[in-house]
């Protein structure tokens, strides 16, 4: 099978290195394109970049010259010289101007950006909690002009909690959580945090976190509702409280996060475990980066651990552990999720496998009659 060309905006930052890192030998993306900010355009990757990774930048990637975030032209997307795919990862406020203008011209824009994470036709999915989602794309101008469009991936610790939330909502309903986050450096980009800020210490305050956070969850456990005559939909918030702590803490990478869950319907230890364990909503669909069991739940009382258990699952897998009942509320778990990649890149990559496996990638120019309710 032909691999499909994509590119990355925001290609040298911590984001952007985990993209090439794990699209290097992806069988179904190809990168062709990479650009950045100004400071980087026009040099070879390799130069660009300080790449931070354990694993060798790839010689091909580090000769390639990195693009100004020009906007592309019809014809530089019709030639293919700008790729129709473009995982994002640039700040918010660069995102606000260049993600909305990308889809306006005829791109599919993935992106990790907070910044239109919120907006009521912008899909905010992680594929095994809410890829009905997805059916907000149609609501979107630029889709039904040329195809492009703009789909959202949620906050790096939104992500991991969402996870392991969804099965407890779809089988016992939430009332109300509570949850502490512990978050790694790399979550702050490169450089982040200064070095005498962070260790030997617990900074207790991420900026615009604790909202995100709360927020992204409402959204991503609600329900989509369709409106099948005007062809578009919206999304009902999920009516639970959330109510978020969150502290960056010395450790490069993995979000820990300390849950404590008040249930609609009372759950058994068993009850809530089998929930975790069972929950495989994409097995069918055979995706790429998509892990066996996305939610795995470990009775050891001393995990899950940064060190010990961030790559599991390819650092897909949200790990769980230590589920003991709350005197507060009813039950009180820990869980762990690699923010990095399950949290950013490794999450961008799952929603574009799952909207190729859906026939979402279709453009004007390349199969106009597709292009419509596609
Ligand atoms: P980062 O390390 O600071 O990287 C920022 C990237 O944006 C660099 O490639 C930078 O290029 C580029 N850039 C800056 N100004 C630009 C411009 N005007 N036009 C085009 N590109 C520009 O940040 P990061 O940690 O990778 O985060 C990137 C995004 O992902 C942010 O929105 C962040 O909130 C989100 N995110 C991060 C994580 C995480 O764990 N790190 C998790 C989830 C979401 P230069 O090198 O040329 O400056």
């Amino acid at each position: 099978m032909e691999r499909r060309k994509v590119g990355i905006l925001g290609a040298t930052g911590m984001v952007g290195q985990r993209f090439i890192q794990l699209l290097a030998n992806h069988p179904w993306f190809e990168i062709t394109w990479l650009a950045a900010s100004d400071r980087s355009a026009g040099k070879p990757y390799g130069e660009a970049t300080n790449w931070k990774l354990d694993t060798p930048l790839p010689a091909q990637i580090a000769k390639m010259i990195v693009q100004p975030n020009t906007v592309p032209t019809a014809e530089q997307l019709a030639s293919g010289e700008v790729p129709r795919i473009i995982f994002s990862s640039v700040d918010s406020p660069i995102a606000k101007e260049l993600e909305p203008a990308y889809a306006n011209a005829g791109c599919a824009v993935i992106s990790n950006s907070s910044a239109f994470r919120m907006a009521p036709d912008v899909p905010l999915v992680v594929p095994e909690v809410n890829s009905d989602h997805f059916g907000l794309l149609e609501t979107q101008v630029s889709r039904k002009q040329n195809g492009g469009f703009l789909v959202t991936n949620p906050n790096c610790c939104a992500i991991g909690l969402v996870l392991a939330l969804a099965p407890l909502e779809q089988k016992f309903g939430i009332e109300s959580l509570f949850v502490t986050t512990m978050q790694a450096v790399s979550g702050a980009g490169y450089p982040g945090v200064p070095s005498l800020d962070i260790l030997g210490n617990v900074v207790p305050f991420i900026k615009n976190e604790e909202e995100k956070l709360e927020e992204e969850v409402g959204k991503l456990l609600g329900a989509f509702k369709a409106d099948e005559t005007a062809g578009t939909g919206s999304i009902d918030l999920l009516d639970a409280k959330v109510s978020a702590h969150c502290n960056r803490v010395p450790v490069i990478d993995g979000h820990t996060e300390c849950v404590s869950i008040k249930l609609k319907t009372p759950a058994s230890y068993e009850q809530m475990v089998a929930a975790w364990r069972e929950f495989q909503p994409l097995r069918a669909h055979h995706l790429p980066s998509a892990p066996l069991h996305p939610v795995e739940y470990d009775e050891a009382e001393n995990r899950p651990q940064p060190r010990l258990d961030i790559a599991r699952g390819n650092g897909m897998a949200t790990t769980v552990g230590r589920l003991r009942p709350c005197s507060l509320l009813d039950w009180k778990f820990v869980l762990l999720s690699h923010n990095t990649v399950r949290g950013a890149a490794g999450a961008a990559i799952l929603n574009a496998e799952i909207l190729a496996v859906m026939g979402k990638f279709k453009f004007a120019g390349a199969r106009q009659e597709a292009l419509v309710n596609a």
